[in-house]
């Protein structure tokens, strides 16, 4: 899935002249066209916003105004970030036909450096999943292989890159949801520091947890996306005081004399041999690279999928008792406002979401706390220490992406446990707020990609984006 035009190179072209935003989208609402009806990876496309969006962009470009770095780029964002006037789903039924009545912070930045938004693409409901299988309006399919998952939550969104719909797009990662779809469509997927890209406008799900970031073909049009979205915004109170910079500067460093960890917990059991031989070979380009990779121990990760189950949970039972029929979306009306409320929630959320709900309400009940909430909260602490550790010997660590290759629909959906083993190398890097990406490093025994995972410490991003220009 290569040979579409990079971010990099579109905004160049747009910038100097020598093409036109409006030839530019064209050319992806062309794309979009053709394949939109059989890979779905939109909620909704904006045609129309878009083509004036365009027109906006080569106006100012005739006037001899710089629109900015992502001058005539189209872009799609993930459907829990919210949009003014433009529907914002979640992929739930519960918001159906609600408007948000402003941007988010991400959105406005990325407006402002010139971007095009071309749609709102599909999510596992309220990004609750690993395969975009959850969505309450079907599901997308895999570019590079229509009879497999394209990974999830942010499902949509790394298809929606994969197919050239959009030679960028932006989605969530609470647990993975950036880094797995990336991996299993072949792209570049990257979830900054927490705190780093502000949360403004994004739907909360598990708000310790949540961060933005970009899916991209190449790493370069990664960095320059991330620097667009990054930043200090006083609308987030997590917001970090100073992004990480200098991103787009340290692609060209190498990785000479970088100590690299090869992370032992995440290259056996529950991870297919397919898959750690590649990540086997990208330790293997590294070293070549100049840079010295040795296996480390990191042992909080082996328990932060169990903490992680607690933790998202229970953020999340607290975020969506909001979505009550009185401010947002759908109402099923009833005799009672608490009947109204039962109503509403019963026939507006699907059944992970549910799930997700019951599991966090139970781990935050009288009585449960301590054992449950509370345990996790000190495994997370633990995966921080430990992560720190490795951090005293290592520059960056390395793993797998997702433990396998795109798997058939359906083959996980019976199985809540299965679908959340997706998310074994990805979690603890949310847990401890740390940055990590998704690079495709070759493909499976089945053809299809696979990605590897660099891991990086708080604002680690140009270190990195290094390495992983190395491995591209
Ligand atoms: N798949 C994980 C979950 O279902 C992660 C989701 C995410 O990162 N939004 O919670």
């Amino acid at each position: 899935m290569t040979g579409f035009p990079t971010a990099v190179d579109i905004a160049s072209a747009v910038r100097s002249g020598d093409r036109t935003a409006t030839e530019v989208l064209s050319e992806h609402l062309a794309r979009i066209d053709a394949a939109e009806g059989e890979i779905h990876a939109f909620n909704t496309v904006t045609e129309e916003s878009a083509r004036a969006a365009a027109e906006r962009v080569d106006a100012a470009v005739a006037a001899g105004d710089d629109p900015g770095p992502l001058a005539g780029v189209p872009v799609a964002l993930k459907d829990n970030l919210c949009t003014r006037g433009v529907p914002t789903t979640c992929s739930s039924r519960i918001l159906e036909g609600w408007k948000p009545p402003y941007d988010a912070t991400v959105v406005t930045l990325l407006e402002r450096a010139g971007a095009v938004f071309v749609g709102k693409t599909n999510l596992d409901e309220f990004a609750m999943g690993s395969s975009t299988e959850n969505s309450a309006f079907g599901p997308t399919r895999n570019p590079h292989d229509p009879s497999r998952v394209p990974g999830g939550s942010s499902g949509g969104s790394a298809a929606a890159v994969a197919a050239g719909f959009a030679p960028v797009s932006l989605g969530s990662d609470t647990g993975g949801s950036i880094r797995q779809p990336a991996a299993l469509c072949g792209v570049v997927g990257v979830k900054p520091t927490y705190g780093a890209v502000s949360r403004m406008g994004l739907v909360a799900f598990g708000s310790s947890l949540d961060q933005i970031g970009p899916f991209a073909h190449t790493v370069s049009d990664a960095a320059v996306l991330l620097e667009v979205i990054s930043g200090h915004d006083p609308g987030d109170s997590t917001s970090l005081p100073e992004p990480p910079t200098g991103i787009s500067a340290a692609l060209d460093r190498g990785v000479e004399g970088l100590r690299i960890g090869l992370i032992a917990e995440m290259m056996g059991d529950g991870i297919a041999a397919d898959v750690t031989a590649r990540t086997r070979d990208a330790a293997e380009a590294l070293t070549a690279a100049g840079a010295t990779v040795e296996e480390v121990s990191v042992p909080a990760v082996t328990y932060g999928l169990s903490a992680y189950y607690l933790v998202a949970p229970a953020e999340a039972s607290s975020n969506l008792a909001r979505y009550d029929g009185v401010r947002y979306g759908n109402r099923v009306e009833a005799a009672t406002t608490g009947e109204m409320m039962e109503a509403t929630r019963t026939a507006g959320f699907g059944d992970e979401v549910k799930r997700r709900i019951m599991l966090g309400t139970y781990a935050l009940s009288a009585g449960y706390y301590d054992a449950f909430y509370g345990k996790a909260l000190k495994v997370r602490t633990l995966t921080r220490q430990d992560f720190d550790a490795a951090y005293e010997r290592f520059d960056l660590l390395l793993s797998p992406t997702s433990p396998t290759t795109a798997f058939a629909f359906g083959d996980k959906t019976a199985d809540p446990l299965a679908m959340y083993l997706n998310d074994l190398c990805t979690i603890p890097s949310n847990l401890a707020g740390h940055p990590a990406m998704s690079v495709p490093f070759g493909v499976g025994d089945d053809g299809l990609p696979v990605g590897v995972q660099l891991l990086a410490p708080a604002l680690a991003e140009p270190l990195m984006f290094s390495a992983a220009a190395v491995l591209e």
